[in-house]
This record gives structure tokens, C-alpha cells and sequence, in this order.
């Protein structure tokens, strides 16, 4: 493929390949073949970028607000330039329709936007004192080189918010950007790199995604971790955070419910949520998983919902036409096939789907299992795929206990025309974020992020900015 480029790592404001030459290969979802290479960080070169983030921290910290801003702004402007190509990249690697790609890229600019203000109202507080000769105020400073870690599903929106909020608070960062996808990252990495961020702020690696943290993370220079990625490699990330005392934030798996009760929109409940599953083909951690209807509506609900997967145009990314691409690797298949076959011995009826399609890239038919036993392993375990499981229950309480019953809380969905329920539903549905009536997740202003097994910290709104800086006192007397 003569427009995907052999991706190279970017470390204290230097392009290069690793010293020792090694690689990893790249591969196109939609057929499986090789397109290209990524630089396989050894030691040496995790050496050279924390070194690296140690002085840029020094200079960056130092920088003003408005400066850093500035520089941000304009990386933001540089994604919106270059949108066409590095949407491109981005479904040659990792398989999404290119319109999804696009966005993903210009909802980069406007979240690398929106924290370069955040930056200039990083306000302390003036804390009235008991005596009148004293002052006590508190100061917002940045916690210090962050090493961040992200997944494949999303390759630039995943680093952006951890980058965005970083730089904004005047820290250094390094990325351990997905092997899987390095391309449209590295593009990212690039705009701020053409926009002025001084060598060592920014540091791009790749390579053995356990060898890299495991070095970085107790490293002195580290002061900050931030991940995105599944629920048991967070655990083992933050416990290692938490033995060296490191600040962390984790962005882990979900399991999301969607609840439609009986009074419900039914149209709307049904198009906004299979926009939302298959989109990115169901790979997202906020993707609606375990649906839960009404009584009342549940066979017109399951109905509709798998005509309208049914209908749905799957395809190679680049190709206009195609609402949902490939998944993303292989690995995905055996695990979806896994858990359909599972469901099915256990009783599911599936509706719609439920298989490989063809035997050329990682095409997955759109899914639909219905009436699932509890017991099955989709309904206790994130599919993370193009798999919607769609069950009815009796009274909301029902609903309620069914949403809360996994120790996942990232994302819930609710649909109702009563506002006593949608009011209860928010108030009792445990996930970080709930959306009612409208498709309202991930802006840069609003908090993104979970609770309990899903993790902890916000990657959005005006506490995201909050992960990256210390809260300092100072006080003083005449
Ligand atoms: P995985 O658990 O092997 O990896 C998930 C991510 O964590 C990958 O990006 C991987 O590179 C990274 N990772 C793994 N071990 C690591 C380590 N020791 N140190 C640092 N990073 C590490 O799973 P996978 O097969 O890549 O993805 C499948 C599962 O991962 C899904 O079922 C889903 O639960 C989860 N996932 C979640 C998100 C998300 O947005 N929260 C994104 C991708 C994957």
C-alpha cells in the first residue's frame, strides 16, 4: 500500500526508527495483508524519551498558559487541515468507514481546542485566613511527565484527551500509542511536533505494550499515568501505579444497559441505538450492550432492531457506501464467535447474524441475540464487538437491578417520555455517564469516564484537567 508510511518514533522533537532496527507489522482489517511497519521501542529508546520528557517538562511547565494554548490551538488547526489524510490512514489501520475516521479526527482538533482554554482558567483559590496579616492561597501545578497508554479502537480520539488535558496543564507526556493502528496517531503527534510544541514535550513510542509500562510507570520521571483499555490490564496498571505512588487515571471495559422503557419513543430508541452499537463496530467502550425493554414493547423492539441490523451495509472502510467496517484484528472473531455460540446453547434466540462474514479481512455479520439467560458469558463479560443482546423485563425496579447487577459502571442509556422515570433511571442506573432520550456522550466539556470496574478519573469537562495538576498551599504571614 504506497500511501500508508512505515511509522517511526518521536522522541525529544526527533523522528527516528529504534537503534536496533526491529519492527512490528501493520495490517489492514479489511483484508488481512500487511501495509506497513511500526518502530518497536527498546530500552534505549524508552531511556531517550523520558530524559527527553524530564527537560521538556522543565521547559514546558515554564511556558505560559496563554503560549501553551497557543501552540495547542494551532495543532488543532493543523488535524482540521489535514483531516482527509489522516482519516485515511486511520481506516486503512484500524478499519472504521472513512466518514467515522474524519470525524474522529476533527473531534480531535475541537477537544485539543476546548483544553487549550482550560489551561488559562486552571485558577487556585484565596482562602480567607484566621489572622489578619496572613495569606493562604492555593496554586494549580502541573503533577509532571505523564506516560499514557491507549488502545486501538479509537487511535487518535484515545490520545487526545489524555495529551490535550496533559499539555494544558503545562506537563510532558509520552504516549504509548496501539501498535495496531500507529499511523493516524503518529499524525497527532505530528500537528503539535509542525505547531511549535518544544522538543521533549511530546514523545510518540510502540512496542511490547507490557515492557513499556512496566518500565515506565516506576520510573522516577514519571509522575502520571493515564490509561485507556480493558478492565483486567487496568487493574494490574493501576496497582503498579499505586506501589510506586503515582497519580493514575483509568479508562477501562464496560458492559452498558440500555434501558427502553414501555412509554418510550420507540423510533427513536431504536435508530439512535443502531447507529450507536455498530458503530466503530461495536468496539467502544461505551457501546450499548445489554438492552433491556419493556414488556410492552420488547417483540416490536427486537423486531425492528434486527431489520434494521440486517440492512446494514458492511464493507472495506474506504468505500463510501460501507456503515460498518471490519473488526479490528483478528483475535476478535474467535471471542465473538465464543460468546454467540455460548448464548445460543444457553437458549438465546439470534435473530440476525452471528458469524464471520467471508474469509478475506475481519468482516463480522451485525448481531442480535434475544432473551438471553443471565448466565450466558455475553451477559456478564464486555463483547466489545457488533453484538447487541436485547432482553425484556416487568416493573423499572427489575430494570434498575438487571443494570447494576455487573461490577461494570461506564455508560447507561435510557429512553422514556416520563420524566419522574428518566429522573429515577439517572439518579439510580450506576455508571458514570447516563444518556436519556439523545445520543449525549464524549464531548471535551462533559465528564467521560467510569466508576467502580470500569475505573476511575474524567477525561472531560473541567475536572479533566484536574488528573494533571497538583493542588499546591502556600501560606504566609506580613
Ligand atoms: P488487551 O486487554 O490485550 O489490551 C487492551 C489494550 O491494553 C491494548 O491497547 C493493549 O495494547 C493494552 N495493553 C495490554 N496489556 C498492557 C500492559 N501490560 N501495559 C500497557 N498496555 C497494555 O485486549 P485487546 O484484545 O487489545 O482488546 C480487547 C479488550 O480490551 C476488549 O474486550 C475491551 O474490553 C478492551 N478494550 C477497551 C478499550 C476501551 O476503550 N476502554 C479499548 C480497547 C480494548
Amino acid at each position: 500500500m504506497a500511501d500508508y508510511p512505515d511509522t517511526q518514533l518521536f522522541i525529544d522533537g526527533t523522528w527516528r526508527p529504534a537503534a536496533d532496527g526491529r519492527v512490528i507489522p501493520v495490517l489492514n482489517p479489511a483484508t488481512a495483508t500487511q501495509i506497513g511497519t511500526v518502530a518497536w521501542a527498546g530500552k534505549g529508546e524508552l531511556d531517550a524519551a523520558l530524559a527527553a520528557a524530564e527537560r521538556g517538562f522543565l521547559q514546558w511547565s515554564r511556558t505560559s498558559a496563554f503560549e501553551r494554548g497557543a501552540v495547542m490551538r494551532r495543532a488543532a488547526q493543523l488535524m482540521r487541515e489535514r483531516a482527509e489524510t489522516t482519516a485515511r490512514l486511520m481506516t486503512l489501520e484500524q478499519g472504521k468507514p472513512l466518514a467515522q475516521s474524519k470525524a474522529e479526527v476533527l473531534a480531535a482538533a475541537d477537544t485539543i481546542d476546548w483544553f487549550a482554554g482550560e489551561g488559562q482558567r486552571a485558577y487556585g483559590q484565596v482562602i480567607p485566613a484566621r489572622a489578619p496579616d496572613v495569606l493562604q492561597i492555593t496554586m494549580k501545578l502541573p503533577v509532571g511527565p505523564v506516560a499514557a497508554f491507549t488502545p486501538w479502537n479509537f487511535p487518535i480520539n484515545q490520545i487526545v484527551r489524555k495529551l490535550s488535558a496533559a499539555l494544558a496543564a503545562g506537563c510532558s507526556i509520552i504516549v504509548k500509542a496501539p501498535e495496531e493502528t500507529p499511523a493516524s496517531p503518529a499524525e497527532l503527534i505530528r500537528a503539535f511536533a509542525d505547531a511549535g510544541a518544544p522538543a521533549g514535550v511530546v514523545n510518540l513510542v510502540y512496542g511490547v505494550p507490557a515492557e513499556i509500562s512496566e518500565y515506565l510507570i516506576p520510573h522516577p520521571v514519571i509522575q502520571k499515568i493515564s490509561f485507556t483499555g480493558s478492565t483486567p490490564v487496568g487493574k494490574q496498571l493501576a496497582s503498579l501505579a499505586g506501589l510506586h505512588m503515582k497519580r493514575a487515571t483509568m479508562e477501562l471495559g464496560g458492559h452498558a444497559p440500555v434501558i427502553v422503557a414501555g412509554d418510550a419513543d420507540l423510533d427513536l430508541a431504536v435508530s439512535l441505538m443502531v447507529t450507536q452499537k455498530f458503530r466503530n463496530a461495536g468496539q467502544v467502550c461505551v457501546s450499548p450492550t445489554r438492552f433491556l425493554v419493556q414488556e410492552r414493547l420488547a417483540d416490536d423492539y427486537i423486531a425492528r432492531f434486527t431489520e434494521a441490523a440486517k440492512t446494514l451495509k458492511v464493507g472495506d472502510g474506504l468505500d463510501s457506501a460501507t456503515e460498518m467496517g471490519p473488526l479490528a484484528n483478528e483475535r476478535r472473531i474467535p471471542a465473538l464467535e465464543g460468546l454467540i455460540k455460548d448464548a445460543v446453547a444457553q437458549g438465546a434466540k439470534l435473530t440476525t447474524g452471528g458469524r464471520r462474514i467471508g474469509n478475506e479481512g475481519w468482516f463480522f455479520e451485525p448481531t442480535v441475540l434475544a432473551d438471553v439467560p443471565l448466565s450466558a458469558r455475553i451477559m456478564n463479560e464486555e463483547p466489545f464487538g457488533p453484538v447487541a443482546v436485547i432482553n425484556r423485563f416487568g416493573d423499572l425496579d427489575e430494570a434498575i437491578a438487571e443494570a447494576n447487577r455487573l461490577p461494570y459502571g461506564l455508560a447507561a442509556y435510557a429512553f422514556t417520555r416520563d420524566s419522574a422515570t428518566a429522573t429515577r433511571l439517572g439518579n439510580e442506573v450506576r455508571a458514570g455517564m447516563t444518556t436519556i432520550n439523545h445520543l449525549g456522550l464524549s464531548l471535551p466539556e462533559t465528564p467521560f469516564g467510569g466508576i467502580r470496574d470500569s475505573g476511575y478519573g474524567t477525561e472531560g469537562g473541567s475536572e479533566a484537567i484536574e488528573a494533571y495538576l497538583d493542588t499546591r498551599f502556600v501560606t504566609r504571614k506580613g
